[in-house]
């Protein structure tokens, strides 16, 4: 039995108003709260559906009970955590994609093609050189683990696939700067290799890592008999947006014989902007660069992407020869490349068309002022807070992220009531992170819809908030 529609012009209908639907939502975006508090769908509605529902039934349940309650990211006051805020081409790729429905882990097909031509775009914006291996993922701590992974092989050869490296006796190290992202530990720990096996390094008061105290410890631990394989650079934290030196860890790695790899989840796409692309020296001489379309790219979710210098590194860690996947020379079962024998998915979505269509149809370079835009909102932010007395800077700003709080007594409880305040009002969303033990409001702005008018709003609202929850209000 077919599950087509029966009636062909129907749904046409039904479909043209939904893609209505679905433009209105991002075109007037600005006028719906950035978020409210989803409803429980009625009992029915959870109800596993054992028999049809009309598709023009479903579609009016999504307008009603599904659309309105995102979680805010398109809405030009979201700036919560490290999101990006997607764009209206993205919808209609999104569409196609799923109308090509292509299963993009291997054989010889477009998708496959794509992918590839995005590879070489990534090599030619960030430096690698053209023997390189790209990769999409479902997102940088993917990436992040895909890269450790190589790492590992790298160091420990192709035997530790099969072995492991748990008999080893000695300990694999890694080195990140304490401000290194949460995916880094769990991608040691998923690896099997062990979260306190990473080596966290202190910062310089700009929140970058500290280049001595990161050579005293590889020294320390080689004396110890471990084996440090791998190093890591931040291209922009997710607490304060700090970049590490690439350059000075590029030179340590090369010295040390370890992998370099950089976490460019939040600021790799920085270099898009020229003005900027100078805090990123040497992220083109890392042997893995990990990277978001979906942040600051502005890609649908999801779509992270990994590249590796060395395009054998990802193909001996992940490669296999399977019967039931085995390659022709003609035909749909050929193609040079199986993206499959490059990471650990066999059934891969076509992120390379919604990437393609955002990168192609806006251009390298309005991405990259876009960007340039954002991080110069978070200098306007910086400013109007130093000038307000009740409002306190907490970490310096080096790209898009600004770390403050509102000053009172019992500040880290005021804080947290004022973050929650904001959300459930629902014009901006700032999120909150932990800088040197104080609780502090973050707002990463990231998205492309902020305007000026907006930061200044954030202020005062901030400020009415505060005053109101500390009793002061005038
Ligand atoms: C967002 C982020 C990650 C994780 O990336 P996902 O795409 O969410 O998996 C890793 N590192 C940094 C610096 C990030 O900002």
């Amino acid at each position: 039995m077919s599950l087509d529609p029966e009636d062909w012009s129907a749904f046409r209908r039904t479909a043209h108003s939904m893609l209505d639907a679905a433009i209105d939502h991002v075109a007037y975006v600005r006028q719906d709260p950035l978020w409210r508090e989803p409803e429980k769908f009625s009992d029915r509605d959870v109800d596993i559906p054992l028999r049809p529902t009309e598709f023009d039934a479903v579609c009016r349940q999504f307008r009603k009970h599904i659309l309105p309650f995102g979680s805010g990211n398109i809405h030009p006051g979201f700036m919560g955590w490290v999101q990006g805020a997607g764009t209206p081409y993205g919808i209609i790729a999104e569409l196609l994609a799923a109308a090509m429905n292509l299963n993009c882990g291997g054989r010889n097909h477009i998708g496959i093609r794509l992918e590839e031509e995005l590879v070489s775009w990534m090599q030619s914006l960030f430096g690698f050189p053209e023997s390189s291996r790209g990769l999409f993922l479902s997102g940088a701590s993917q990436a992040n683990f895909v890269a450790l992974l190589c790492a590992r092989t790298r160091a420990m050869g192709l035997e530790s696939r099969v072995r492991g490296t748990t008999g080893l006796g000695r300990k694999l190290t890694a080195y990140a700067s304490r401000e290194v992202h949460g995916c880094v530990s769990r991608a040691m720990e998923m690896a099997g290799l062990g979260s306190e096996n990473l080596r966290f390094i202190g910062v310089d008061e700009c929140y970058s890592i500290n280049l001595r105290e990161l050579g005293d410890s590889i020294e320390k631990d080689r004396a110890n008999g471990d084996i440090p394989f791998l190093l890591i650079g931040s291209a922009g934290t997710v607490n304060t947006g700090a970049i590490d030196d690439l350059d000075a860890l590029a030179n340590i790695a090369a010295k040390e014989k370890l992998w370099f790899h950089v976490d460019g989840a939040l600021g790799a796409f920085c270099v898009a902007s020229s003005m900027l692309k100078p805090k990123f020296n040497g992220i083109h001489r890392a042997d893995s660069l990990a990277f978001d379309f979906h942040k600051w790219a502005h890609v649908p979710y999801d779509a992270g992407f990994l590249l590796t210098r060395d395009r054998l590194s990802q193909d001996t860690t992940f490669g296999s020869e399977l019967a039931y996947l085995s390659r022709n020379h003609r035909g749909l079962a050929a193609g040079d490349w199986w993206p499959t024998d490059s990471g650990p998915d066999l059934s891969r979505g076509f992120r390379a068309l919604k990437t393609w269509f955002t990168l192609k149809t806006l251009g390298i370079e309005a991405i990259g002022q876009s960007i340039e835009k954002n991080c110069q909102s978070a200098q306007r932010l910086a400013r109007l807070i130093d000038e307000c007395p009740d409002l306190e800077r907490l970490a310096p700003v080096t790209l898009n992220i600004f770390c403050f709080r509102f000053r009172s007594a019992e500040s880290d409880h005021i804080n947290r009531r004022l973050v929650e305040a904001l959300h459930v009002e629902g014009k901006f969303a700032p999120s909150s992170t932990m800088i040197d033990g104080v609780f502090a409001i973050r707002a990463a702005i990231l998205n492309h819809r902020t305007i000026d008018d907006d930061i200044d709003r954030f202020v005062r609202s901030v400020l009415d908030h505060g005053r109101r929850i500390c009793g002061t209000a005038s």
